[in-house]
């Protein structure tokens, strides 16, 4: 109680501005403030039933996907792509922490329209050596943040073989050869993976698809049979 009231007092003094236009957030702990906030671009869900692949905008950009469902929040547009950037390249944990409480309403949201839930959720993992960097994996993050809401567990399916270390400096054509023999699924993870009807695959932005992928026929060939994607945004190149 006393806490909330040193809060609030901090606020009155020092209150917050948007993440987006710098006015002062009406409310402590609040990212954006109230003007912002309501004209967020966002996917609407019951337009697009719960799955962002029936939509041929996506569908077409995305053909070789190998999954089953995909949900999103948005574009990879603004004020989202500040956000994301800043939580990832300028470990900015107060962009972070926004996204992480709207991939959770989203997550709600869905649950609440009555769509299926996985059985369990995994990420893609980052090199070793990157979130030795970071400090953190977004990826790994938002799977946590879904598994809270549904109260169902996070494995790490995915391994990475070490073969990008200068990922960032290939060729298109190189990089996707290292991609297609990047990610691993161990025999154990093999086994539950038979056992399980469903689970979702968490990233925090679809750029090319390829990760995705690569990923999902990673997770396809180790035994899995329905795999949700579940990011906080596409790009729209990645969907023509
Ligand atoms: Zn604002």
């Amino acid at each position: 109680m006393i806490t909330k009231r040193i809060i609030k007092g901090l606020h009155w003094l020092l209150p917050n501005r948007c993440l987006w236009c710098t006015l002062p957030a009406h409310q402590p702990q609040q990212q954006l403030c109230t003007a912002c906030q309501n004209a967020l671009p966002e996917f609407d869900m019951v337009f697009y039933h719960g799955n962002l692949l029936w939509l041929p905008a996506v569908q077409r950009g995305l053909p070789k996907l190998q999954a089953d469902r995909l949900v999103s929040l948005s574009w990879y547009q603004q004020p989202w792509k500040l956000a994301i950037t800043q939580w990832k390249f300028n470990q900015d944990l107060a962009a972070g922490q926004w996204l992480l409480s709207c991939f959770a309403q989203l997550a709600h949201n869905y649950q609440e329209a009555g769509f299926p839930l996985p059985d369990l959720l995994t990420y893609i993992p980052m090199p070793r050596k990157r979130q030795r960097q970071r400090g953190f994996n977004q990826a790994e993050l938002l799977a946590k943040t879904l598994a809270e809401v549904w109260q169902r567990p996070v494995v790490a399916l995915l391994s990475r073989k070490q073969l990008d270390k200068q990922q960032l400096n290939l060729h298109r054509s190189a990089r996707l050869r290292n991609l297609r023999r990047a990610f691993q699924v161990s025999e154990s993870e093999q086994h539950l993976l038979r056992q399980t009807e469903s689970i979702a695959l968490v990233d925090d932005v679809i750029t090319t698809g390829s990760t995705m992928r690569f990923a999902c026929k990673a997770l396809k060939q180790a035994g899995a049979s329905n795999i949700q994607l579940w990011t906080l945004a596409i790009t729209e190149s990645a969907a023509r």
